[in-house]
């Protein structure tokens, strides 16, 4: 029979070996904050999720860096020897761990989001590092924030377009995601707005510019509260979707919604607006799946690259 396919989300830690200057994340959190294994360990953990056989569970990591704690990488291995977790889950992650990554944790079942922070890495490192664990079938795709310090450092530094840097990454098969910079593409005010969006719509297409700017705020039923938790450091299942209880995993225990329900919080981010019911996407390995979305949508754009200046 089929299992149900249900997502837990969790956050290993808020803290970063980074500290980029646009993190939406206070610097005090980035050297301090707790883990997820300060209560309890990494085989608490594992344990807990196994008791969740009847499902089918896709895992999904965000911090903060979340290998930048030392458990992270027994409990990532740990997971995906678990035969019900799947294959294709997402880890954001800023690459800086990668040959770690790649010799404690490899795994093909695990796709990461791989954030190319300029401040950080020179393009042959963030090349290389991605390069390891591409071998691996480890890479989802690597994310290219077109920000005026980026897009300029890439022209300064290397000489190279932002066209480039994609061709670059697709020799070794490896997507490289523009996205677009906050601070112009969610400000219609911006004096630029109109160009800098026809140039970000040559690596994204329109639908999923609008549901990544949250341009659909109209009620919508969603699923969130049936197939996707958030895990808390206490082990308790939450949901965006409403403020109950939705069990937790140390007691082997999940409630979810038995209904669909209605929501209009704001929900620009790539995981979370699969599970609404407004739009057709797979909730199921939706990084993979945003991927080949914007892989055929480019194929289709005939008209020559255009650059753009800040
Ligand atoms: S790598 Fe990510 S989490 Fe770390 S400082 Fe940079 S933006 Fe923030
Ligand atoms: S619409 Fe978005 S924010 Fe609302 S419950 Fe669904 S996933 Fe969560």
């Amino acid at each position: 029979m089929k299992r149900e396919t249900v997502m837990f989300r969790f956050v290993p830690t808020m803290r970063c070996n980074f500290r980029c200057e646009y993190c939406f994340e206070d610097n005090s959190l980035k050297k301090n904050s707790a883990t997820m294994f300060d209560r309890y360990s990494v085989d608490e953990w594992v344990q807990a999720i196994k008791q969740f056989n009847k499902y089918d569970i896709e895992l999904y990591l965000w911090g903060g860096e979340p290998f930048c704690i030392e458990e992270t990488y027994d409990f990532i291995k740990k997971c995906t020897e678990v035969d019900n977790i799947i294959s294709g889950f997402r880890i954001d992650t800023n690459v800086f761990f990668a040959e770690k990554i790649a010799e404690r944790c490899a795994s093909d079942k695990i796709k990461l989001n791989c954030s190319y922070h300029m401040q950080y890495h020179t393009l042959e490192q963030e090349f290389n590092k991605v390069k390891i664990l591409k071998k691996l079938d480890m890479v989802g795709m690597v994310n290219f924030v077109a920000s005026k310090y980026n897009i300029e450092h890439l022209k300064n530094d290397y000489g190279m377009t932002v066209k480039d840097l994609i061709d670059k990454f697709a020799e070794i098969g490896v997507f490289v995601n523009v996205a677009g910079d906050f601070a112009y593409a969610n400000n219609p005010k911006y004096e630029k707005y109109e160009e800098y969006k026809k140039f970000i719509l040559q690596f994204v297409s329109p639908e999923e510019w609008e549901w990544l700017r949250n341009q659909h705020k109209e009620e919508r039923l969603c699923t969130a509260g049936q197939k996707m938790f958030t895990v808390d450091f206490n082990g308790n299942f939450s949901s965006c979707i409403s403020d109950r209880s939705y069990g937790n995993i140390f007691r082997g225990e999940l409630k979810p919604d038995n209904e669909y329900s209605y929501c209009s919080k704001c929900c620009p981010s790539l995981v979370s607006y699969p599970f609404r019911c407004d739009n057709d996407y797979s909730s199921i390995n939706s990084l993979l799946r945003y991927v080949e979305r914007n892989e055929k949508y480019r194929k289709t754009i005939e008209q020559k690259y255009i650059d753009f200046e800040f």
